[in-house]
């Protein structure tokens, strides 16, 4: 089946969670100017990405993915994006410090635009309209007109996503981020949290460390490793039209160049799918969603298509099994694929399989499940001896409502005021840096 992968090979394959755009010709006629556009990625920072992951699939680094559920035009503000930016980095130092070893930083941005619905249409008060499916695809009002399927939105979100990565590609790169401003970052941003002080400590050491390596000779202030970071982008391929426009050809290879690492959710990841068709043919780093109806045959034939050279860092899997099921439903997936061979990171979600209804309506998740969720998961995975490879969070730099517990105890009556999210709960940026701190020790146990 591999040979026979074209760039076009996904559209002899049943595609779930497609929109029905009412004009398909003006459809087509944006993917065509898409696929003029230029890359929003290169090939080559794609293959340094797989080289970092190669790593975590081998111990030696942690990957940290993380972000909204879903981006949106409306929430589209630098503001926005450097929080989300700042708190992956202050967990990646909590981290870096604590597993003692690199963290790859992954953000969930930069072309998150698009959402799995459990229903083709919403009702509400006996009107039935097509479900929203993120910004990339219609608008979130309840009318008909918002809830068509509308293709000039696709060219927003590239927009978008260009105006997003030209600014963390700056950030990046510009020694804002670098290690000696850990302390800085502490600024008028965490002070407040009952974690700064832990988070203090740790900034204090690193520039201790820093001053030391200067003093020494060994370093001056314009060490690159330093003074700038790696900072990759990922969203879930969903919309396939989107994902083919962009994808490009690098010699004769070809990836998708709307984002570094893409991956297939659990609701489109039927072997004989369109989406595992699609991505088992470009040489992005690719993830998939493993959720709790996974059979063990079954994700070794995902595995096998979608890394049929078996190359390490290309294939990380998202298990997301849910704080009551993990324990039961990981172990064995865990060792088949440790007894077939197959290179793989694994990696942790512990938001989709732990989601419920608040007692006020609102869709929350409990901070205390989320950590029982990846406790298990590094405690599984020591058991098992293979590598807990990373996490993949939705979270967001900022202090909403969304989530419940943590230091500050939020509950069910405080999540409406800050309840900010396009769709899922988010961890905050409290709750985040005290799951990093949590981690860190774990790791380093
Ligand atoms: C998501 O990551 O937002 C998502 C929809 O996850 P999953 O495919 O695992 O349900
Ligand atoms: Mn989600």
């Amino acid at each position: 089946m591999a040979n026979s992968w074209s760039a076009n090979s996904w559209r002899q394959y049943p595609a779930q969670q497609q929109a029905n755009y009412p004009n398909p010709s003006a459809l087509a006629e944006t993917a065509a100017n898409l696929a003029a556009a230029p890359a929003l990625v290169s090939y080559e920072e794609c293959q340094l990405l797989k080289a970092q992951l190669a790593k975590a699939c081998n111990g030696e680094a942690f990957l940290l993915q993380g972000g909204d559920c879903a981006e949106t035009f409306d929430a589209f503000s630098q503001q926005s994006i450097l929080s989300t930016f700042k708190i992956l980095l202050q967990m990646a130092i909590v981290l870096t410090q604590g597993a003692g070893k690199p963290v790859v930083k992954v953000g969930r941005i930069a072309g998150q635009f698009a959402k799995p619905r459990s229903s083709d249409t919403e009702t509400i008060n006996g009107i039935s309209l097509p479900s929203f499916r993120g910004d990339m695809i219609n608008g979130l009002a309840f009318d008909a007109k918002s809830r068509e399927p509308d293709p000039t939105r696709l060219t927003q979100c590239y927009f978008q996503s260009a105006a997003t990565l030209n600014l963390l590609r700056s950030q990046a790169s510009s020694g804002t981020a670098s290690l000696d401003h850990v302390q800085a970052w502490n600024e008028g941003f965490i002070e407040r949290s009952a974690l700064a002080a832990q988070y203090s400590v740790i900034a204090a050491q690193v520039k201790a460390s820093l001053d030391f390596m200067a003093a020494c000779g060994i370093r001056n202030q314009n060490d690159s490793a330093l003074s700038r970071i790696d900072f990759f982008t990922s969203h879930e391929a969903l919309h396939l039209e989107y994902e083919n426009a962009l994808m490009r050809q690098h010699h004769d290879r070809h990836f998708i160049s709307s984002g570094h690492m893409l991956w297939i959710g659990d609701r489109t990841r039927q072997l004989d799918g369109a989406h595992v068709e699609m991505l088992s043919g470009v040489d992005n780093p690719i993830g998939l969603k493993v959720g709790p109806s996974m059979e063990p045959d079954e994700l070794i034939q995902l595995i096998e298509k979608l890394n049929p050279h078996n190359e390490a860092g290309k294939l990380t899997l998202i298990t997301r099994m849910g704080a009551d099921k993990i324990a039961q439903i990981l172990p064995p997936l865990v060792q088949r694929v440790t007894q077939a061979g197959a290179k793989v990171v694994w990696s942790s979600d512990p938001m989709h399989g732990n989601t419920h209804s608040s007692s006020t309506g609102l869709k929350t998740r409990s901070f205390d499940r989320i950590l029982s969720e990846v406790r298990q998961f590094l405690a599984i995975h020591k058991a098992e001896g293979t590598h807990a490879g990373g996490v993949h969070l939705e979270m967001t730099g900022q202090h909403v409502t969304e989530c419940i517990g943590g230091l500050s105890d939020l509950r069910d009556e405080d999540l409406p005021h800050r309840y900010q999210t396009a769709c899922d709960p988010r961890l905050n940026a409290d709750q985040v840096l005290e799951m990093a701190f949590i981690l860190a020790d774990e790791l380093n146990a």
